[in-house]
């Protein structure tokens, strides 16, 4: 591929504020050259790259703006693949402006959100998935978000799926040859082996469809319910979770009205906690509405935390309770409140109704909260894809790409079982191409690219 040098653009690449240093960055065609004009120290355009220089940056009357030191990079060995210069000054914002200023005075744009990293993707540096993995990765702010966010700037998912897209268009030329013979009755394409790409591809699709879900959690905070009976302790358990007094609690049942969501970080993953009005019967207009909601975050949940009052608890109750939160089709976690309350019996006699592990907490007396914390988190974790750093889809845009490649791919398979025509083949076929193409930007438009880049910070 071959390096496109664009006009010179700077931006500052620090973060904006007053800072110890800043550093600026210049990329483009005559980047080392324009900077040089600016510049006193040595002659940067003869630097080789992957240099730093101090000297001085100055008006235009000879006054210094300041010390700073730059550092060269020669294209194609630099972010951008153009030339770059990055100049590191002292972290004050009346210099920042000063210094571009000069640099736009010398034919110098001032770069647009994301315009580096554009650049880079255009010149080859890394494909779409991973320029918007360079976004998520600036944009991290857990240790899971971070982690799915350095795979797919790894080269994650795209890699293996541009070989098989490769595969797929070879497959896809010799359908279309066929449909060049007409009546004849040819076949160039080996229906075996094209089924056989087929399955492969969605192979490759469906874990890192299935990844969204968690992927997205990673990224957004996984959505968490606490829910049981009034009374049962839940607001306390919130409270407990928090460390602080966020929720109302009361001894009378169902006053926790408000749902109050707040956030928990455990082992590095974020928890966004919902408080709820219970699981109770509404007796009376608020509740209702309470309890209307409860069901609405239940669904929105991705982990519910189902909490009892183990003194009082039925057994029976115990046990509905349980279908219920298999029903429902998420994961979850039993606690069992007021462990300070009960005899081992009890605790046993629970255990025994409920046939599956509980998680023992007093809420009230900050016991067994750490216990549950790591209980969390495991339930997020056993999500193998996670747990071993392999690739995890956290972008909607993939995940619609991805979705689209296997919807066409699985109409091309019924498609080729019911021995349709070449012409219908590689419609279906098409379709996944261009799903597929759009995925990794190796088929882009500049809307696209436009509306990618310009969610990057200015400087990136
Ligand atoms: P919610 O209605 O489920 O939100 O329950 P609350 O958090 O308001 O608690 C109901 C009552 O149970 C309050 O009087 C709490 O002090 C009490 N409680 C909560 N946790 C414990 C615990 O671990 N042990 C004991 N003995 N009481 C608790």
């Amino acid at each position: 591929m071959s390096i496109i040098q664009l006009e010179p653009i700077a931006a500052l690449a620090t973060a904006p504020g007053i800072g110890a240093i800043a550093v600026l960055r210049v990329s483009g065609e005559g980047a080392i050259t324009l900077t040089n004009r600016i510049f006193r120290g040595k002659d940067l355009t003869v630097q080789a790259s992957h240099t730093a220089h101090f000297g001085t940056i100055r008006q235009p009357d000879g006054s210094i703006i300041d010390e700073v030191l730059a550092t060269v990079f020669r294209g194609p060995r630099s972010f951008t693949k153009e030339d770059v210069v990055e100049i590191s000054c002292h972290g004050s914002e009346f210099i920042i402006q000063q210094i571009l200023r000069r640099l736009t005075q010398e034919g110098v744009r001032l770069a647009r959100p994301g315009e580096f990293t554009q650049r880079a993707f255009l010149n080859g540096q890394f494909d779409l998935v991973q320029a918007e993995a360079v976004a998520d990765l600036i944009a991290s702010d857990s240790d899971a978000s971070h982690r799915a966010a350095l795979t797919q700037l790894r080269g994650g998912f795209s890699k293996q799926l541009k070989e098989l897209r490769q595969q797929l268009i070879d497959f896809v030329a010799l359908v279309e040859l066929e449909l060049d013979f007409g009546e004849e009755d040819v076949e160039f394409a080996q229906r075996d082996r094209l089924r056989q790409l087929m399955l492969d591809i969605r192979r490759v699709l469906h874990p890192l469809i299935e990844s969204f879900s968690v992927g997205n959690a990673i990224k957004n905070g996984v959505p968490t319910v606490i829910v049981g009976k009034p009374n049962a302790g839940k607001s306390t358990l919130l409270n407990a979770l928090l460390n602080e007094e966020k929720a109302i609690v009361s001894d009378i049942p169902g006053t926790t009205r408000d749902i109050i969501e707040d956030e928990l970080f455990i082992n590095g993953i974020r928890f966004r906690l919902i408080d709820t009005a219970g699981l109770r019967q509404a007796t009376d207009q608020i509740e209702a509405i309470g309890i209307e909601r409860t069901q609405q975050k239940m669904r929105d949940a991705a982990l519910i935390i189902y909490l009892f009052d183990a003194q009082f608890i039925f057994p029976h109750d115990l046990q509905t309770a349980i279908s219920e939160m298999k029903d429902s089709g998420k994961p979850y976690l039993l606690v069992g409140n007021k462990l300070d309350t009960l005899t081992t019996g009890r605790r046993q006699e629970l255990e025994d109704v409920a046939i599956e592990p509980i998680v023992w907490i007093s809420a009230a007396r900050h016991a067994g909260i750490d216990t549950l914390k790591e209980a969390l988190s495991l339930r997020v974790r056993t999500d193998a894809a996670v747990q071993t750093g392999s690739a995890v889809v956290t972008n909607a845009r993939h995940y619609e790409h991805l979705t689209g490649t296997d919807d066409a791919l699985a109409h091309a398979t019924k498609g080729l079982d019911a021995g349709v025509t070449p012409d219908w083949l590689a419609m279906d076929l098409r379709i996944a191409l261009q799903h597929l193409g759009e995925l990794t930007g190796e088929i882009t438009t500049d809307d696209l690219l436009d509306s990618i880049f310009s969610k990057f910070c200015i400087g990136k």
